[in-house]
């Protein structure tokens, strides 16, 4: 961000006061124009769902105390203005002038856009971070975006999230055949190119199907989110690791007409939050996870699996073959692709001699 910018921000939040004693000239640019601002945000979470849900709330809550007011965001639960997969369409329309949900829900209009997301085998939460910030992601969302009379941030994400919990042992590729599954985005046509029939329902509907036996399996989030919509009730294996969503993240959506009506002090404070928000959200999760993953070890009802190597080998497999063809046909994939790919290869040489091979040390 440009430091001029950032100091306009900053200063717009004190607002005229901090001028009042300087001349016009002095102050211009950082005077505020005082005009206030009322916007809808829908989201795709179930209500007050720790977490996304509550992350929404938050940065809904920390523009309007950094606006002093002057944006105020309702924040709406999925289903309640919208349907909770709907948001894209929403924003883009102007029914809400902000939107906070996953952009792999829309893969069926928007193909590329899952990159903004996570794709399978791809970054986690810290390394989607730096590409965005530092890889040009951002800079490419904003371009990709554009077309659709839209502009995206990051916010807020879950870190590697888990497998899923399945109704039955998964032992070997043989035991994900007609499968019923609930896995969203590329994730879910990889697992369906596997032999299972993917199915895609909002969170808030994820415990009945698999309780009913609608659903066989599902994937949802992670320990924390999963034990407070209660799926350790529905199903009893839960695997790992999230190979799908190695490190989901949010996104706050804007439609693009009302976002060049924000002043440019109200634009960087959205922008601020977002980050804030990023940051948050991810800080959560992995102290979130941490405690209930604690509490799912101590339940007698539930057993904790990694998937079979081969599983997950074929799983690689597919999601390549996916990923060579989505590419294939969508120029924005591709590029998108490019980047993320240039970017992994490298992180994952650094990583294993930083993390991966602090973190054995230190818990072998
Ligand atoms: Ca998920």
């Amino acid at each position: 961000m440009k430091r001029r910018e950032f100091v306009g921000g900053l200063a717009m939040a004190a607002g005229v006061a901090a001028c009042a004693d300087k001349s016009a000239e002095d102050c211009s640019g950082t005077v505020s124009s005082g005009e206030t601002f009322e916007w809808n945000m829908v989201t795709s979470w179930p209500p007050g769902l720790p977490g996304v849900g509550t992350g929404a709330e938050n940065l809904a809550r920390r523009i309007e105390a950094a606006s002093a007011g002057r944006l105020k965001i309702k924040v709406y639960a999925g289903g309640e203005l919208v349907p909770a997969l709907e948001v894209f369409d929403a924003v883009r329309s102007g029914t809400a002038q902000m939107g906070h949900d996953a952009s792999y829900y829309h893969r069926g209009k928007v193909p590329a856009a899952q990159y903004f997301t996570a794709i399978p085998f791809g970054l986690t939460g810290s390394e989607i971070n730096a590409w965005f910030y530092y890889g040009g992601a951002l800079e490419l969302w904003h371009e990709y975006y554009d077309q659709f009379g839209l502009i995206a941030f990051p916010a807020g994400q879950t870190g590697v999230q888990m497998a899923g919990w399945f109704n039955k042992e998964i032992n070997s590729v043989a035991d994900l055949q007609g499968l019923k599954m609930r896995i969203p985005g590329l994730g879910g046509e990889v697992m369906q190119r596997a032999g299972v029939t993917q199915i895609t329902v909002p969170g808030s509907e994820i415990f009945t199907a698999l309780q009913t036996g609608a659903i066989d399996a599902a994937e949802w989030i992670g320990p924390y989110n999963d034990v407070s919509l209660g799926l350790h009730k529905a199903a009893r294996y839960y695997y790992y690791p999230g190979w799908h969503e190695p490190g989901p993240t949010l996104q706050c959506s804007i439609n693009k007409e009302a976002w060049n009506t924000l002043p440019e002090d109200l634009q960087s404070i959205v922008e601020l939050a977002c980050q804030a928000v990023n940051l948050d959200m991810q800080s959560e999760y992995i102290y979130g996870n941490a405690m209930a993953l604690d509490q799912l070890n101590k339940d007698p009802n539930v057993e904790l699996r990694e998937l079979p190597e081969d599983v997950l080998e074929l799983l690689q497999e597919e999601s390549e073959k996916a990923i060579a063809e989505l590419s294939a046909k969508n120029e924005w994939a591709k590029r998108l692709h490019d980047s993320l790919s240039n970017f992994q290869a490298k992180s994952s040489a650094n990583l294993l001699v930083s993390e991966i091979s602090y973190l054995k040390h230190r818990i072998d």
